[in-house]
């Protein structure tokens, strides 16, 4: 993602107004939605990351600023993911090439990341997590319900994610006083300069309770299992992926939770085969049926059903049988079954029918 340019990934120019970027982003998020056919879970999830960016007015006048080097908040990461490497790596190949100072110094320019506004923003997001569900064959063309189990980070009850001992008051944080951030002095070449990073005690929001919360420690989350009920839809294909938003981990002290992504996958069936919104299936017909017309019985994904064979069907020959398929995802649809009809040949023989079959053979059939 590090390399993809947020409003190239909305398809919107770099001048493109709120309303512009809302639009776009509708019109992509409808198109790619991991749970409609064509969807892609990455690029659905590159198209958000962009878009939380680029609709908050600060996040993008620090990414039109910062260009490709911001890799903070939009990731779930925070800012505390703020990559330094690459202004150090531009020291050491040979001084400030491309770096335009004018009248500011680091100490500004990182003031400006770190700054008020963003402040309640610096929690760690919720991690997104990616589990694996397993149906038949029939619980595709039907639809289902599935009970996911997770041991996940949940929001601490005790806290309600706050990290605070309820009742406890919140105070000054000692270590930056405040400020929400602390300052280091380094030495290079070129002289000393200082960097302005996220205090790492209260995570830059200047205040900390005065007691952590003794049952989560003050992250506002503890790992427990929980348990999902995720509907399956009717027509759902083998590879699918369902999201399901807020689901996943919940975010460091209140932060925005992660989404939960759900893979779907069809167990084979002994008979039956998808193609399409079809159900394929192959049955055995006896000689004498195929040649002089009758009726078989045939396995459908309802039930047993009853196939009328029209005398002289070769082996080979499809029957459709309508509306026994799969309902369109989200549609009202429904595909049909395709029944392959194979002739048998009779391998052993009485010698009854051996006879009857020599008198047949002396006619020509
Ligand atoms: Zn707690
Ligand atoms: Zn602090």
């Amino acid at each position: 993602m590090a390399n993809k340019d947020y409003y190239d990934v909305l398809g919107v120019s770099r001048g493109a107004s709120d309303d512009e970027i809302k639009k776009a982003y509708r019109k992509l998020a409808h198109k790619y939605h991991p749970d409609k056919a064509g969807g892609s879970e990455a690029k659905f999830k590159e198209i958000n990351e962009a878009y939380q960016v680029l609709s908050d007015k600060t996040k993008r006048q620090q990414y039109d600023q910062f260009g490709q080097t911001f890799q903070g908040g939009a990731a779930g990461g925070g800012f505390g993911g703020f990559d330094f490497s690459g202004f150090q790596q531009g020291f050491g190949q040979g001084g400030f090439e491309g770096f335009e100072f004018g009248g500011e110094g680091f100490e500004d320019i990182f003031s400006n990341i770190f700054g008020g506004s963003s402040r309640a923003k610096r929690r760690s997001y919720g991690a997104d997590i990616q589990v694996d569900v397993e149906i038949i064959f029939s619980e595709m063309v039907h639809g289902t319900e599935k009970e996911i189990k997770l041991y996940k980070r949940a929001t601490c009850d005790r806290c309600n994610g706050s990290g605070g001992e309820p009742g406890a008051d919140l105070k000054t944080c000692p270590t930056c006083k405040g400020s929400g951030r602390i300052q280091t002095t380094r030495r290079s070449l070129f002289g000393s300069f200082s960097q302005v990073s996220e205090c790492p005690e209260c995570h830059g929001s200047g205040q900390i309770y005065e007691k952590k919360c003794s049952k989560c420690g003050g992250d506002g989350r503890v790992r427990e299992e929980q348990t999902v009920e995720l509907k399956i839809p009717a027509g759902i294909s083998d590879g699918q992926t369902i999201s399901v938003k807020g689901q996943g981990e919940a975010g460091e002290r209140g932060a925005q939770a992660g989404d939960l992504y759900v893979n779907v996958h069809v167990l084979p069936h002994k008979k039956f085969t998808r193609k399409g919104n079809d159900i394929l299936s192959t049955e055995y017909v006896p000689f004498s049926v195929a040649t002089l017309g009758g009726k078989i019985e045939i396995d459908t994904i309802e039930g047993k059903l009853i196939l009328k064979i029209p005398a002289g069907t070769p082996s080979g020959e499809v029957f459709r049988v309508k509306g026994k398929g799969i309902p369109e995802l989200h549609g009202r649809g429904v595909g049909n079954q395709l029944v392959t009809v194979v002739v048998q040949v009779p391998k052993s023989l009485s010698r009854d029918q051996k006879a009857l079959l020599e008198k047949l053979k002396d006619q020509g059939i």
